[in-house]
C-alpha cells in the first residue's frame, strides 16, 4: 500500500487559470512574499505562492500569512536567503524572515511507501506520518496537501493559478474536501481534522459528506499527537476570531474532548445552562475583542475553558476538609497538571492563568485596604474581566461586579466611603481600640 490511497497521481491534467481570469493581483501579495518568489525564480527554481494565501486571495480575503512552494531543497533555500532558518523534523521547511513577517517556504513533497522507515519518511502503525521529507515536483506535491482549496498554486512566472484537484470549484461552492481518501489522510495526520474545523469556521465552508463522516469516528487519534502541537492548534482555533463557531464544530464532531477532556466532562454535567453559557460567553468575548483589535491571551482563554473543572475540584477538596485557600491552590495546580497532558500550556501562560483563578476570591473582600491592594495587582485587569464574565452568567453576584466597576472609576474620597467598615465592624474596632490594638484589620 502507498500513502496515496486510490489517487492516481501523474495522470491528472491541471486546469490553468490565466491571469485575466482570476482576481489575484501582485498588489495584494506582501512584498516579502514577492521577494522570496522572485529570488527563487531568478536562481532558476520553480516558485509558487501556495496554501492559505492563494485560497484567501481568491476569496477576496486578506491572507493571514504567505506560504511558498518550490523545487529548491531546504539547503538550497538556505543558501539563497541570509534571513533564513530551517525548522521542523517531521516536516522540514524554511522560514524566511523580514522584520516581523515570516514567509514559510516548503520544498515540494513526493509520495513515499508506507513501509519505508528512513531519514526522509516514516509512518506509525496507525498510519500516522512521522516524517514527510521525500522531495518531488509540483505534480507530486499537490496530493500531499490537505484540502482541495489549499492546493492551488499561483505561478510567479506568468501569474496564473494551477489547479489539479478541483479546488477552484470547491472555493466557489464553499466546500472543504479532503484530497484523497479522508480516513487515510486523517490517519496520516489527525491534526487535519482540527484544520477542517478551523477552515470551516473561518471561511464559513461546509465539509463535504465523505470528509466529514471520517471525522466523527477518528477523534481518538488526536491522543497520539504531541501536546505542544495541539496547543498551537488550540490557539489557531480559539484565538483566530472564530472561537464560538470553532467550539461548536469541535463539539459537533466529537473532537473537543480530546483537547479539553475535563471541560468536556464538566459540560456533560451542566445544570441550568452552566458551564456551557460561561464558556460560550468567554469565547464570544474573545471574538469580539479580536474584532475590535484588542489583545487576547492564551492565559485568559485557558482560565475560562478550565474554570468549571477548577470549581468542581475545589468543591471536592473542600468536602475533604481542605481550607478555602488550600482548595483553590491545589485545584488550580491539579487541573493545570492534568490539562497539559492533552494540550500543553507554556509556563508563561499557565502562571497568569492560575493567578486569574486565585484572585477571584479576593474580589469578595471589599473593606479597608484589601480592595486597593487588589487594584494594584499586575493581574487585576484580567481577573476583573474574568469576574465580569462570571457575573454575566450568574456565577458571581451582579452587585459585586458593579461594585468593582464603580470602585475603579470613582474619585478617592468616594472610594474611601466604599471601603469603610460596616457598622458592626466599626463597633468591634472601637472596642479593640480601648485594649492595646492588634494588627489592623482590613
Ligand atoms: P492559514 O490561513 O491558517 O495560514 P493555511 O492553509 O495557509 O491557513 P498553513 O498551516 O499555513 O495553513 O499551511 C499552508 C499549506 O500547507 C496549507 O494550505 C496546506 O496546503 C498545507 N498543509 C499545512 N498543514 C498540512 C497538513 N497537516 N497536511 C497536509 N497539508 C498541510
Ligand atoms: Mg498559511
Amino acid at each position: 500500500m502507498t500513502n496515496q490511497g486510490d489517487i492516481d497521481t501523474g495522470s491528472v491534467d491541471p486546469v490553468t487559470i490565466p491571469r485575466p481570469e482570476h482576481i489575484i493581483s501582485r498588489a495584494s501579495i506582501s512584498s516579502s512574499a514577492l521577494k522570496v518568489l522572485y529570488r527563487l525564480k531568478e536562481a532558476g527554481f520553480e516558485s509558487y505562492l501556495v496554501g492559505g494565501g492563494v485560497r484567501d486571495l481568491l476569496l477576496g480575503r486578506e491572507p493571514k500569512d504567505f506560504d511558498v512552494g518550490t523545487n529548491a531543497t531546504p539547503d538550497e533555500i538556505r543558501a539563497l536567503f541570509r534571513n533564513c532558518r530551517l525548522i521542523g523534523r517531521r516536516f522540514r521547511l524554511a522560514h524566511v524572515r523580514y522584520g516581523r513577517e515570516v514567509i514559510e517556504v516548503a520544498t515540494f513533497r513526493a509520495r513515499h511507501d508506507a513501509d519505508s522507515d528512513d531519514n526522509e519518511s516514516a509512518q506509525s502503525d496507525e498510519g500516522r506520518l512521522l516524517r514527510d521529507n521525500v522531495y518531488g515536483s509540483l505534480e507530486d506535491d499537490v496530493w500531499r496537501r490537505d484540502f482541495t482549496v489549499n492546493a492551488l498554486y499561483y505561478d510567479i512566472r506568468d501569474f496564473s493559478v494551477v489547479d489539479y484537484v478541483g479546488g477552484i470549484d470547491d472555493l466557489e461552492t464553499g466546500t472543504l474536501r479532503v484530497i484523497g481518501d479522508p480516513e487515510q489522510r486523517y490517519r496520516e495526520d489527525p491534526v487535519r481534522m482540527l484544520r477542517a474545523v478551523r477552515f470551516a469556521a473561518k471561511l464559513g465552508f461546509r465539509n463535504n459528506p465523505d470528509s466529514e463522516a471520517a471525522m466523527y469516528e477518528l477523534g481518538h487519534l488526536l491522543e497520539d499527537i504531541p501536546a505542544a502541537r495541539l496547543f498551537e492548534e488550540v490557539l489557531k482555533l480559539f484565538l483566530g476570531g472564530c472561537a464560538v463557531t470553532s467550539f461548536e464544530l469541535l463539539r459537533h464532531y466529537n473532537l473537543f474532548g480530546y483537547l479539553f477532556p475535563m471541560t468536556e466532562e464538566a459540560l456533560g454535567q451542566e445544570e441550568e445552562g452552566f458551564p456551557h453559557t460561561f464558556v460560550l460567553r468567554a469565547l464570544e468575548n474573545t471574538d469580539k475583542r479580536l474584532a475590535e483589535g484588542k489583545p487576547v491571551t492564551p492565559a485568559f482563554l485557558y482560565a475560562a475553558l478550565l474554570w468549571e473543572p477548577v470549581r468542581l475540584r475545589m468543591q471536592e477538596l473542600l468536602d475533604e476538609g481542605a481550607s478555602p485557600l488550600e482548595a483553590a491552590q491545589l485545584a488550580g495546580n491539579q487541573i493545570t497538571a492534568e490539562q497539559v497532558q492533552a494540550t500543553s500550556l507554556p509556563k508563561r501562560f499557565s502562571f497568569p492563568m492560575r493567578e486569574i483563578w486565585m484572585l477571584q476570591s479576593r474580589f469578595e473582600r471589599r473593606r479597608g485596604k484589601a480592595p486597593y491592594r487588589l487594584l494594584e495587582h499586575p493581574r487585576f485587569r484580567a481577573a476583573y474581566d474574568f469576574m465580569l464574565l462570571r457575573s454575566e452568567v450568574g456565577e458571581a453576584p451582579q452587585e459585586l461586579a458593579e461594585w468593582w466597576t464603580d470602585f475603579q472609576t470613582l474619585n478617592s474620597s468616594e472610594r474611601e466611603k466604599m471601603v469603610e467598615a460596616s457598622p458592626a465592624k466599626k463597633k468591634r474596632r472601637r472596642r479593640r481600640k480601648r485594649k492595646p490594638a492588634p494588627a489592623a484589620d482590613d
